[in-house]
């Protein structure tokens, strides 16, 4: 019984969980289009794809749901074909075959050339660092690395990606380049752990070599910088960030805890004083940089002088950016052999109380904005606002800079300075000012406008 019709031999890649996903969606979608197919990005299509998250509780639901809504609708007849690939793929694919077998294949996180032949395409080695991107076209995420070997005790991500595996520098910036001549101005590096990248390649960390090379690519603007880690962080990265205009003062740096039992049973391989001291390093050598992190609350044996000492901590690091996650207690990881005996109540409590201290100091550090002039770029038109960053702000996960469109017209994809004049908690308010400032004149002209 076919309810409605549907575009014939279309396929639909639907993507969830994190921006290596995405990477990874991007690229099926250009092998596909390379084989001549008709693809679309989570819209409609008579076969669909769906590239799942596996990493925590709340993630894993999410994609399940999904899969089930997508088989339903199969059942529906509105769509033919229903094929899983992804994480929870990877991690769990026995089991989603007992429980849901009307899914036509399941593929892990390394059957690509398996996953395109059951799509009727062929796996095409040519098409390295090719992809059909889905974010707006003025930004792109370049994975360097897949994998990771880091023993984090929380940390499924290994079961389901493998040990790391650096990209060779001369194909990102091949990659780069070709992004650069698609119109692309931002390049946000990712991978699992950004700052082991080149140890298995180059048998040393050389991520500030590749760097140097990737500013060099005509075009690009802004590169950024996510998921470093804290052990063996290649200091001259800093100098890097410090010297080269393009790289973003800007760095992205999950440290999950402070108190130094938990990082121990973290397997984190630092401490509180390590810590501490390598974010000093970053505020000495890079004052302008803004630091993000993330935080995991209610790990096994997280108690309230644990939980006080992160606060405190929180409250003197006085993050520029900062997210917090509770605790999921994941099978097959180091930490699941530990009793999970944080209520859930009291994991949600304290990761509300971290939030409601960083909003206070996101609020007072962005006071201080207000008056200063920023090189922005506008990302999108939405609610009678246009809708920009500025170096210091991630897509999706950090502040945003509000111009009201009533009063002012911003080219969407292009860059503009804007003069703050109030600011929230998170986002900035502000209003253009002629002048756009040369991506080669000097880094404090280039973050600040007086
Ligand atoms: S660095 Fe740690 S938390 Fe990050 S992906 Fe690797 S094991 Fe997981």
């Amino acid at each position: 019984m076919r309810t409605k019709s549907i575009k014939k031999n279309k396929i639909n890649v639907v993507t969830l969980g994190c921006s290596k996903n995405i990477y990874d969606s991007e690229v099926l979608m250009g092998q596909l289009k390379a084989n001549g197919k008709e693809v679309a990005h989570e819209t409609e299509g008579d076969v669909v794809v769906i590239n799942t998250c596996g990493f925590i509780d709340n993630a894993k639901e999410e994609s399940v749901n999904t899969i089930l809504d997508y088989v339903q609708q199969k059942e529906n007849g509105d769509v033919e074909k229903v094929f899983v690939t992804g994480c929870l793929s990877e991690r769990y694919k026995p089991d989603l075959q007992k429980e849901i077998p009307d899914v036509d294949q399941y593929f892990g996180t390394t059957e690509l050339p398996a996953l395109l032949k059951a799509l009727g395409a062929d796996y095409k080695h040519e098409l390295i660092g090719e992809r059909m991107t889905t974010t707006p076209k003025n930004y792109a995420f370049l994975k360097i690395a897949e994998g990771c070997d880091r023993p984090c005790s929380f940390c499924a991500i290994p079961l389901m990606r493998g040990g790391h595996k650096s990209t060779p520098i001369e194909d990102l910036v091949q990659e780069a380049t070709k992004l650069a001549a698609q119109g692309v101005k931002e390049l946000i590096l990712i991978a699992q752990d950004l700052t082991y990248y080149g140890l298995d390649l180059y048998k040393k960390r050389n991520l500030a070599e590749l760097l140097k090379a990737l500013v060099k690519v005509e075009g690009i603007e802004w590169i950024r910088l996510h998921y470093a880690f804290p052990t063996g962080f290649p200091e001259d990265v800093l100098e890097v960030i410090r010297e080269e205009p393009k790289v973003c003062n800007y760095i992205d740096i999950p440290l999950q805890h402070i108190s130094d039992h938990l990082l121990k049973s973290m397997r984190r391989g630092t401490t509180h004083k390590k810590t501490t001291d390598l974010l000093s390093k970053f505020r000495k050598e890079v004052p302008e940089m803004a630091i993000r992190t993330t935080l995991i609350v209610g790990y096994p044996g997280e108690t309230e002088t644990d939980f006080q000492e992160l606060k405190d901590w929180v409250q003197e690091m006085r993050f520029e950016r900062l997210g917090c996650f509770t605790y999921s207690h994941e099978e097959n990881t180091h930490a699941y052999n530990l009793e999970d005996n944080v209520p859930e109540e009291v994991k949600i409590q304290r990761a509300n109380e971290i939030m409601e201290i960083q909003s206070q100091i996101s609020w007072e550090l962005n006071q201080q904005k207000i008056g200063e002039t920023f090189r922005c770029v506008i990302d999108r038109k939405e609610g009678g606002y246009f809708v920009g960053r500025t170096e210091f702000d991630s897509p999706d996960v950090d502040n945003e800079v509000l111009i009201d469109a009533k009063t002012h017209y911003l080219k969407t994809g292009e860059f503009a300075n804007i003069k703050i004049t109030d600011a929230g908690d998170f986002d900035l308010y502000g209003e253009p000012i002629e002048a756009e400032v040369s991506s080669s004149s000097s880094p404090e002209s280039f973050t600040k406008i007086m």
